[in-house]
């Protein structure tokens, strides 16, 4: 286990602005790998959000007689034409098994299948292919993960380190793992304004800890963790760190020679490419380390009743037929997320965002739930005392779509005795009429319901 955590190089890169660069600078060598059955190029390289917007169908139609606001995208994001047509064309003229066909059909979709983990390792900067596993979403990523702790890792009285903020996903499986294990949860708490406390990090780190598991952006209140700061502490003990990228993916680049994480995951629903798949990648030796998560076909070199040999990573881990379709789809998402200028989406989007919250401050018996000064991508609102679905509900009749709910972060709204809250959640293909009719909305909500 020690030692794992230089196995990669580091470039210095100085917060998610050089980050976003360094992805923009590996979008040549990225188009080198890009499929050469691809639909047209998408070449949004000078951020128009209009343009961006034009790509997302679902975005052009009235719902409940209105027209469409989608202030839902940290559930789940929309998809672009591109992805669209790629999974109607993989459908329609490419589908077949892969890994084990000696026909045309079989090998083509192979080659594309496997093209994409290039392609994800790229969006990572991961510098090895077969370290990216392809899985049903984060969910089961964090899962694949615990299940190799329980089976390989953790001894009685060891500690998983999580903090307050985290999504179910990133709860319950190392409950779970605990239970089976005799391992403890540890929680780092979270203030008022949705901060984890790093002193308390600091403190709750110690040789017990065997895993610090922790989001990089909270979907519920959209505070960016200092994510380098908390891995390098955790580093420092040589404690290994699994990065929930759930909700940063979709809004940041986030790369692996920056950040040197252990594990991280994202899901494809929400990087704009289809539902059911996603990523974990994790390093080598690790994954060598976890017996399979799952197994039967596609994951063996040998079988024998007398015992049976795995294949290595990636193999190992992706028994059964895959989704083929899916990883395919997620391919053409992570091209077009490249095709774009990603620090010019991301300034739109954050634009977006403080001008909601400065909105929604701003009307009378409106209280914003989380206010850490670093943020991305969704903020949380109570009004008076009206129930978070009743916010929702009456949003819809209006076409606006925002959750309402606990947002799988129970632990986090009891300790701000609160059950659920509304969440609006932006992506660059939001634009600010989304924002007006928002605030529109909630004051009519207001005069209607106080
Ligand atoms: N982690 C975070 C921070 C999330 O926001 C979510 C989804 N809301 C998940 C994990 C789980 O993702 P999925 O349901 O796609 O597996």
């Amino acid at each position: 286990m020690r030692g794992l955590e230089a196995a990669h190089g580091r470039i210095l890169v100085f917060g998610y602005i050089a980050i976003d660069i360094e992805i923009c600078l590996t979008l040549r060598h990225i188009v080198a790998v890009k499929d050469t059955a691809t639909l047209e190029p998408i070449n949004h390289q000078k951020f128009d959000p209009e343009m961006i917007r034009a790509d997302f169908p679902v975005l052009h139609q009235s719902v409940r007689g209105k027209p469409l606001v989608y202030l839902d995208s940290a559930a789940s994001a929309q998809k672009p034409k591109s992805v669209i047509e790629r999974l109607d064309r993989y459908y329609r003229e490419e589908h077949s098994n892969i890994h084990r066909g000696v026909h045309f059909l079989s090998e083509q979709a192979t080659e594309h299948y496997e093209a994409v983990r290039q392609k994800v390792a790229n969006l990572m900067g991961v510098a090895d292919p077969d370290e990216i596993i392809f899985v049903k979403g984060a969910t089961e990523g964090i899962n694949l993960v615990a299940h190799g702790f329980t089976h390989s890792v953790l001894q009685p009285g060891d500690e998983i380190l999580i903090t307050e903020m985290e999504h179910h996903a990133n709860i319950v499986p190392w409950q779970i793992a605990a239970e089976q294990t005799g391992a403890r949860l540890v929680v780092i708490p979270v203030d008022a304004d949705g901060i984890i406390d790093q002193s308390a990090f600091r403190k709750l780190l110690s040789e017990k800890t065997k895993l610090l598991a922790f989001t990089h952006v909270s979907n519920a209140l959209g505070t960016i963790n200092p994510v380098r700061e908390m891995i390098d502490a955790a580093h420092a003990l040589n404690v290994p760190v699994l990065l929930d990228g759930a909700q940063s993916y979709p809004h940041m680049g986030v790369d692996h020679r920056d950040l040197d994480w252990d594990f991280t995951v994202f899901s494809g629903h929400k990087l704009f490419g289809p539902t059911g798949i996603g990523v974990l990648h994790g390093k080598r030796a690790w994954l060598e380390r976890f017996p399979p998560y799952q197994s039967g076909g596609d994951m063996i070199e040998k079988v024998r009743f007398e015992g049976t040999v795995y294949k290595g990573i990636p193999g190992k881990f992706e028994a059964g037929t895959p989704h083929i379709a899916g990883v395919i789809g997620l391919g053409e998402a992570v091209d077009y997320l490249n095709s774009m200028d990603r620090l010019a989406a991301r300034k739109h989007e954050d634009g977006l965002l403080e001008a909601a919250r400065k909105g929604l401050a701003a009307i009378d018996g409106v209280r914003l739930v989380g206010n850490a000064p670093d943020r991305a991508g969704a903020v949380s609102f109570l009004v008076g005392d009206i129930h978070a679905h009743d916010i929702g509900t009456f949003l819809d009749a209006d076409g606006i779509a925002i959750r309402a709910g606990h947002h799988c972060v129970q632990p986090l709204l009891a300790k701000y005795g609160l059950a659920a809250t509304a969440r609006a959640s932006f992506s660059f293909y939001n634009n600010m009429d989304d924002v007006e009719r928002l605030l529109a909305g909630v004051s009519r909500l207001k005069q209607f319901f106080l």
